[in-house]
């Protein structure tokens, strides 16, 4: 195996499409799939020596596989992270976080808008082993403040959050994590990083579904934690290497070849986001539109101070609830209806009836889930072909 050159000179462009690469003999051009469960010794010796951490080399692609490392490496070059570990879902990459990150008596503070299942590991489990938790609005800095106690250790965000789309101060967050001994969690999903890296603004800790916009194309799950040393030898590497959320070698290669081409999809997914956001802006059933790049965003200056580009997501409100709602996704003849997002097809989701039914009421309300409110993840077709479909499908509704 021969590992590339000089990789830490390079730009990020660069190292999106040559970080991390390792070619085997056969000097291919593409980094290979090791598609393999075990790893054989030369002798009885190497493998005692390797057992030991006195060799280098891998064992068992639960622990370590040589495919998700070069993901692993490549994806920390551009998060300006010191290290990652891959996972098989988004989900797993959050709940490893916190149960190799807390123990019974610790305190988490969260922001209220959160993924569902983000919010659901937070509130349900984490209580199960003693670990309290408090939700805060995530751009009230004094709310933080105040819910900081002795036993917090973990603070988790979400920026640009999912569904609504606000964006919380992440230096501002981080800065209160460190005052009070703790460290903060930033959920980067929906920016990726070609639009936001936590890390330069002080987030100690991310977390990835590389299913959305790292894979791009809607094709395999996948999840990544990027941290410090510190985090990864005390906490995390040893529960990631015996409780198993490993990442499959094939979906680590896919996500590996999508981050050749990220921000050039994410340069795309900004612009058409933005011409959508534009059209139903002026459309007389859209009572209300978030995008964070746009002036008439609450947060629009906060969200173009650690953003590069506004994101792929659309948030908006039709008038008439639910049952409009319904009528127009029914009447969709190219947007697909689907709760998945991130992908180069757009994809139309009601929050309320799919990704955050299981939540209460007064949680929906908290995290700005209305009736009315559609999550439009706009992909990489035609703005146009887009904005001429949901203009006959307002109609209906
Ligand atoms: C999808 C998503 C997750 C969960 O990721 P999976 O890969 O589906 O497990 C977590 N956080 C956010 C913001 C997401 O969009």
């Amino acid at each position: 195996m021969a590992t590339n050159k000089k990789p830490g000179n390079w730009r990020r462009r660069t190292q999106a499409v040559r970080g991390g690469q390792v070619r085997t003999g056969f000097q291919e051009t593409c980094e290979p799939l090791i598609f393999t469960a075990g790893y054989a010794y030369e002798t009885a010796d190497e493998a005692e020596a390797r057992f030991k951490g006195e060799s280098p080399g891998y064992q068992y692609s639960r622990l370590a596989n040589p495919t998700v490392t070069m993901f692993e490496e490549r994806l920390a070059q551009l998060e300006g992270a010191p290290l990652a570990r891959a996972t098989a879902t988004g989900m797993a990459a959050v709940t490893a976080v916190f149960l190799a990150g807390l123990k019974t008596g610790d305190h988490v503070v969260a922001a209220n808008a959160l993924f569902g299942s983000c919010r659901y590991v937070i509130e349900t489990v984490l209580p199960r082993f003693g670990i309290a938790c408090t939700f805060v609005e995530g751009s009230d800095l004094d709310a933080w403040k105040a819910a900081m106690r002795p036993a917090t250790k973990l603070l988790f965000i979400e920026t640009p959050s999912n569904p609504t789309l606000s964006i919380v101060d992440i230096a501002a967050v981080a800065k209160i994590a460190e005052d009070g001994g703790a460290r903060l969690i930033v959920d980067n999903a929906f920016a990726s990083p070609a639009l936001q890296r936590p890390m330069e603004h002080g987030a100690h800790i991310v977390v990835h579904s590389s299913t959305k916009f790292i894979d791009g194309q809607g094709r395999a799950l996948g999840g990544a934690i990027l941290c410090h040393p510190d985090f990864l030898e005390e906490n995390l590497q040893q529960f990631l290497r015996n409780t198993g959320p490993a990442i499959s070698p094939f979906n680590a290669w896919l996500h590996l070849k999508s981050l050749e081409t990220l921000e050039l999809r994410m340069k795309q997914h900004c612009d058409n986001a933005a011409r959508v956001a534009e059209f139903l802006a002026g459309h007389k059933k859209v009572t209300r539109v978030l995008y964070p790049f746009r002036a008439d965003h609450p947060q629009h200056n906060l969200a173009r101070a650690q953003m590069d580009g506004g994101g792929g997501v659309v948030s908006f409100e039709i008038e008439g609830g639910k049952s409009a709602v319904f009528k127009c996704a029914n009447a969709l003849e190219l947007i697909d209806i689907s709760n998945n997002l991130g992908d180069s097809k757009s994809l139309f989701t009601h929050p309320e009836t799919t990704t955050h039914q299981k939540m209460t009421p007064e949680a929906r309300a908290a995290g700005g889930v209305t009736s009315g409110l559609v999550r439009l993840s706009v992909g990489l077709e035609d703005p146009e072909d887009l904005c001429e479909d949901l203009e006959q499908a307002l109609k209906v509704a």
